[in-house]
């Protein structure tokens, strides 16, 4: 995508903001590439026209070309796409003892294999005791699997007895992990080539005696665009918590990743990324969006762009402080940048000019709390009080203070250092030493 890309933008050098013609034309491009990465076409189609609205009008920056910033937007789309409301893929709802997990999928997608490796991280990593039970009773070597598996984890599984209906072992799991004292029981079900209304019907069973927490969806990653009609069919027929794409070590393009999340909206938990029991990952929408977009360096692409971003942001600052206009605003993000680089002191001191007041401020116990707390003031402004602090009389200034739990006394600091440090940054202007004082500071 990045060749392709690079060749539609060395046609455009305009400057100024993306126009509507430049971003559909780099679109095509993203469009095919996507449809290429195995997304559906109707999830490329919507992700395009998203990507479109975002990109028109959006300023461009001096020093990445459109075709980077269109590539920036389209990775950060992704990523938001991928991740979708999900805060914590890796973590499962394992709140209730025992808690019940089930598998479910095709066969061959790799169920039994990541129903093991699950366990294994439920056990080492959360310190769980975990006990897992194959339901798969169409294939006798299929129990054995697990069994062999669990061994090789140290994990316990549930006793084979011959002739038992899914249904019934799932009963006999459940108690077993009751009686045994197991935090979670998982449920490993037999799979089809395809989905038949016998698989959904057993399936349905199963999930009705066990009353699943999670009811986890193991898909083959490779199958692409097959992958989220799977999907959506279990989802309406037994209802999916969470997907784990399995096989993401094979060269499919990840399209897959993408389609589901936005067809079915379930979040991606994990990655299988081998055959190995410690091959099982936290899904990760970072890498899988490298992956769709198909190119090695777009980490450092995007990273490039957000530094000119950050660059450009500066000097728009610089400017504004030259000519004396320093607000609550500056004040604010000053103050952030400063917590950020490791507090007050330090931060004067890289300042020319400004040792001995660091010296001041550290003797006068400005320390890392008063930061804080000055930012939680500002915070406690409304928007027009922040552009204009003048307007800030008695009783502005007492609503303010409380808002942050705060006295007026220590309003009126924070107003003496913003109008000092407004002058300071206007007489430093002048003589041409803001632009160096503040190369260290960005
Ligand atoms: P099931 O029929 O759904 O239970 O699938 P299995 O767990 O038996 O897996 C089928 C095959 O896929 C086995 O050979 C596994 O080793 C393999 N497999 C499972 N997960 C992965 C994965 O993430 N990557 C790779 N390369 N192979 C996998
Ligand atoms: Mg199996």
């Amino acid at each position: 995508l990045s060749e392709r890309l690079g060749g539609v933008f060395d046609r455009l050098t305009k400057q100024g903001a993306l126009s509507e013609d430049d971003v559909r034309t780099a679109l095509r491009e993203v469009r095919v590439a996507l449809l290429e990465a195995d997304v559906s076409l109707p999830v490329a189609r919507n992700f395009v026209k998203r990507v479109q609205d975002k990109a028109t009008g959006a300023a461009v920056t001096k020093s990445v070309t459109p075709g980077q910033q269109v590539v920036k937007i389209v990775h950060d789309e992704l990523i938001r796409t991928l991740a979708g409301d999900d805060p914590e893929p890796g973590k499962l709802r394992i709140d209730q003892v025992p808690a019940p997990i089930l598998m479910v999928g095709l066969q061959g997608s790799g169920k039994t294999t990541t129903t093991a490796k699950l366990a294994r991280r439920l056990t080492e990593r959360d310190k769980k005791r975990v006990l897992m039970a194959s339901l798969d009773t169409n294939r006798p070597a299929a129990m054995e699997q697990l069994q062999i598996l669990g061994r090789q984890i140290g994990v316990d599984t549930l006793p084979i007895v011959p002739g038992e209906t899914p249904v019934q072992i799932a009963r006999r799991a459940k108690t077993q992990a009751s009686l045994g004292g197991y935090d979670v029981y998982m449920l490993d079900t037999a799979g089809r080539l395809h989905i038949d209304a016998e698989l959904i019907a057993q399936a349905a069973e199963v999930r009705d005696v066990a009353n699943p927490r999670e009811t986890l969806l193991v898909v083959d990653g490779l199958t692409g665009q097959d992958a989220v009609n799977v999907a959506t069919e279990f989802d309406d027929k037994i209802g999916v918590t969470g997907v784990v794409l399995t096989r993401m070590d094979g060269d499919g393009r990840g399209g897959a990743a993408l389609s589901m999340r936005e067809v079915t909206g379930k979040p991606i938990k994990f990655v299988g990324l081998g055959e190995k029991m410690d091959a099982l990952e936290t899904f990760e929408p970072e890498r899988i969006a490298g992956r769709i977009l198909g190119m090695g360096d777009i980490v450092a692409l995007v990273e490039k762009a957000q530094q000119t971003l950050e660059a450009e942001q500066a000097e728009r600052m610089m400017k504004r402080f030259q000519k004396g206009q320093f607000n609550m605003n500056d004040l604010k993000s000053q103050l952030e940048q400063m917590m950020e680089m490791g507090g007050m002191e330090s931060m004067m001191s890289m300042m020319p000019g400004m040792g001995k007041a660091a010296k001041q401020m550290a003797d006068a116990g400005m320390d890392d709390s008063i930061l804080r707390r000055q930012i939680a003031l500002i915070n406690s402004m409304t928007k027009t009080e922040r552009a204009n602090p003048q307007l800030l009389q008695a009783s502005r200034k007492k609503r303010i203070a409380a808002g942050a739990g705060l006295e007026v006394s220590e309003l009126n600091k924070l107003l003496k250092m913003q109008r000092q440090m407004g002058d300071m940054m206007k007489k430093l202007g002048k003589g041409g030493m803001l632009k160096r004082a503040m190369s260290g500071m960005f």
